[in-house]
């Protein structure tokens, strides 16, 4: 009997752990000719989320879970579900029932026939979230996708099932700032995504605020993209071809009227400013680069474990 490893990353939820393993047992009826294991990522839950989880490893003797020592974020739960994975198939889905479990035998049934190697969940509407967050979101994905060579899919989840081949192959990406739709995509093979609508969160709440959204989006930029560092270069291409313009201006007037050469003082102070802000952003964006390289080279593990059952 083949098997599907479903990797559930969860972080302060306990009023969803089990309202999550009752809909899924529910939907296994319609794929029962698959063995199931969870593996509940407990990503340093302050909250009773543990409690939850033991209950049911008693309960089923398919839950396991590994729980961190701190919230390491979902990126890090996200690899230490697939490092303990032991089904030939692997799916990934939010515990807060976003991401709808009756796709599921739809998504397996893709993979497991061969055709796809992952077949994923995407977005089409964006129902009941603030008009402005779905702004920056379109704006994301298409500012990325111009600068990216990898291309990220708009509207797509993390939620998706997998072949153990393309598991292995994102398990060899063991880089520590993880972007996983950047990563997902990266791994290549045959991809698909089917459509539905977005769905509301059971109970609890996001943990993602506006900021943080902000930053892991910056995050996918350094991740999968040079193109900044190219901005950098044409911005310093920019201010030089305009310096000498500038320069031949003043000379040429310089030789035509000599007496206004003392002019300028408030556009000097404009120039200086206008040099001073490229400067600084530039630094910023090559820093940003640096930074993720000084947290590369350290080689942290991706996440530390106090509990792996
Ligand atoms: N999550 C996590 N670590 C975090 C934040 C979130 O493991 O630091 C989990 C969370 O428990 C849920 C999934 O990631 O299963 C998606 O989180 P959420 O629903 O808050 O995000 P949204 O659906 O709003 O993007
Ligand atoms: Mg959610």
């Amino acid at each position: 009997m083949a098997k599907l490893s479903l990797i559930v990353p969860v972080f302060n939820e306990q009023d969803t752990v089990n309202l999550f393993y009752d809909a899924i047992e529910e939907e296994h009826k319609n794929f029962a000719d698959y063995e199931l294991e969870y593996w509940f990522i407990d990503d340093g839950s302050s909250d009773n989320t543990m409690d939850a989880v033991e209950k049911l490893i008693e309960k089923d003797s398919h839950v396991h879970t590994v729980s961190f020592s701190r919230n390491f974020g979902k990126e890090s739960a996200l690899y230490a579900g697939l490092e303990h994975a032991t089904g030939e198939y692997v799916a990934v889905m939010d515990v807060d029932l976003q991401d709808p479990p009756s796709m599921l035998p739809e998504m397996l049934a893709g993979v497991s026939s061969g055709e796809w190697d992952a077949v994923g969940a995407r977005r089409t509407s964006r129902e009941g979230e603030p008009v402005i967050r779905s702004w920056f979101s379109n704006l994301f994905y298409k500012l990325i996708n111009s600068m990216s060579d990898t291309h990220i899919v708009e509207g797509a989840r993390d939620f998706r099932v997998m072949s153990r081949q393309m598991v292995d192959a994102i398990l060899s990406m063991q880089e520590y700032n993880r972007f996983s739709k950047g990563i997902f995509s990266w791994v290549g093979f045959k991809q698909k995504y089917l459509d539905y609508k977005n769905q509301d969160r059971v109970a609890g709440k996001t943990s993602w605020s506006f900021w943080g959204l902000f930053r892991y989006s910056i995050e996918g930029f350094i991740d999968f993209s040079r193109a900044p560092l190219l901005l950098v270069s044409v911005l310093g291409g920019i201010a030089f071809v305009l310096a000498l313009i500038g320069a031949l201006v003043v000379f040429i007037r310089a030789i035509l009227y000599p007496d206004t050469s003392v002019f300028g003082w408030p556009s000097m102070v404009v120039i200086i400013l206008a040099l001073g802000g490229v400067q600084l952003l530039s630094i910023g964006i090559v820093g940003r680069y640096i930074s993720n390289i000084y947290l590369e080279v350290k080689k942290r593990p991706i996440y530390v474990a106090k509990k792996v059952k």
